[in-house]
């Protein structure tokens, strides 16, 4: 499990790969089909949202997928385990 804070804190440019949602789906080693909040399994309407890690004192912005109901429910949220995708240009955005 990892804790995540500061749903919808921020918004940030997005990169070359036009939207978060994108961006994760294409930086993700896992398929993005669930809200990444622990119970959730909503599969519709996912978009991406930028959280902070709680767990690690680190200012980087991370790319989640959220449902519309949990993109604006918190601003602390339990989300499932996995790999948290920095929201930042990489070289193959775009690809
Ligand atoms: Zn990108
Ligand atoms: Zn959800």
């Amino acid at each position: 499990m990892t804790q995540v804070k500061n749903i919808n804190g921020i918004t940030m440019p997005n990169c070359k790969c036009g939207c978060w949602l994108t961006h994760l789906k294409k930086h993700n080693r896992k398929p993005v089909v669930f809200c990444a909040e622990i119970r959730c399994t909503q599969m519709f309407e996912l978009e991406g949202a930028l959280v902070q890690n709680t767990e690690q004192n680190d200012e980087q912005w991370y790319v989640i997928a959220l449902c519309d109901k949990h993109r604006v429910a918190t601003d602390e949220l339990t989300i499932v385990n996995m790999d948290l995708i920095p929201a930042m240009e990489e070289p193959n955005c775009d690809k």
